[in-house]
């Protein structure tokens, strides 16, 4: 099982009162590894402020408690379908670690710990424009692997299904969980990729730089989504050694998620143009490969939507594209060749 960690020793190991705590974990759960406590150097730095309670998350911030709508989206339980050709399967409410910025802060760890999968499975096969299906929750990779495994085959039987993506954390909270086994079965479901979930590069260990060399080896193509947090990772340096350190455990970055607008996540939130400056800077100092897609998922369903420094502007004769250095130069379209 794994190898977790109390409250009441997490507040005894750092000399913090755990009264406050627990009356934040009343509220919304908490699950910590000893591994990613571990990470920990002091209270409120970088990794404590990702998975340790904090009574800002019971302030009154006006906000919802599902912003995007997801339940509005769900056509039946546990299944989100808000794009045409891609859909979300929740699988369960667990996680190894529960991360107090969780966008699905309303149901993780709590609730039923085991959903009937059955009316989703009937609805994906039932709707043949769905040719793309994200694995979330929750975290798939909790499930016991013959589940996962069996899972994994009714789905691959929706011949529609082209491509299976799991959302995993445990990479970076629970870096045991990746074992041999799990990899051999994972590499007989392909094409298979996995998105998994770094904020910091102090997340980067050993550990996890084996958990993911596994995942890689069994041909599962990695990308990372990040989620831009204040007092986290809102810093040029930190966002710089995250992604290309990312890029040496051969795990792509993908996304960096400006905060959603959720209940009870508002003292993580930085302002738009703060994540867009941010990125801005890493052009040119970084690769292109260690920069993901800024993005901001629209309240009431509307969708995920990139936000880009304005580098480009059309002109008459062509574009007027802004350099690195500033400079603007006419970038003459040469349109369609025929
Ligand atoms: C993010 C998301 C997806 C996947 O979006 P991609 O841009 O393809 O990664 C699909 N469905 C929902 C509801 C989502 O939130
Ligand atoms: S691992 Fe993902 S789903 Fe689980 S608590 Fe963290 S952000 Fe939420």
């Amino acid at each position: 099982m794994m190898n977790t960690l109390t409250l009441a020793e997490l507040s005894a190991r750092f000399g913090v009162d755990p009264f406050p705590l627990e009356q934040v974990a009343a509220r919304y759960p908490f699950r910590l590894t000893r591994y990613y406590a571990d990470l920990i150097q002091a209270p409120g730095d970088p990794i404590w402020r990702q998975c340790v309670p904090d009574l800002a998350e019971l302030a009154h911030d006006g906000q919802l408690t599902d912003p995007l709508d997801e339940e509005r989206l769900s056509p039946v339980p546990g299944l989100i379908h808000r794009y045409p050709d891609r859909a979300v399967l929740l699988i369960s409410n667990r996680c190894a670690a529960y991360c107090r910025f969780c966008m699905r802060k309303r149901q993780v760890g709590c609730g039923n710990l085991r959903f009937t999968r059955d009316p989703a499975i009937e609805y994906l096969a039932a709707t043949p424009q769905i040719r793309d299906l994200l694995l979330s929750g929750g975290d798939p990779l909790l499930l016991p692997l013959d589940e996962l495994h069996q899972l994994l085959t009714r789905l691959q039987r929706i011949p529609h299904l082209e491509i299976i993506r799991i959302g995993s954390r445990a990479p970076v909270t629970a870096p045991d969980l990746i074992t041999p086994e799990l990899c051999r079965m994972l590499s007989g479901h392909h094409p298979l990729y996995l998105n998994t979930h770094f904020n910091h590069p102090r997340e980067l260990t050993p550990s996890a730089a084996q958990a993911c060399g596994l995942l890689a080896d069994a041909g599962i193509p990695l990308g990372n989504q990040t989620v831009l947090l204040r007092g986290v990772n809102d810093n040029q340096e930190v966002l710089a050694k995250l992604f290309t350190g990312l890029l040496r455990l051969r795990v792509r970055p993908y996304y960096l998620h400006q905060m959603d607008l959720v209940r009870g996540t508002a003292h993580f939130r930085t302002p738009l143009a703060r994540g867009m400056a941010l990125v801005a800077g890493l052009r040119g100092r970084v690769s292109g490969m260690a920069i993901p897609h800024l993005v901001v998922d629209l309240p009431g369903g509307q969708g995920k939507v990139p936000l880009l420094a304005e580098t480009a502007r059309q002109v008459e004769d062509g574009w007027l594209v802004q350099t690195m250095a500033g400079a603007q130069v006419l970038y003459r379209d040469p349109g369609p060749t025929s």
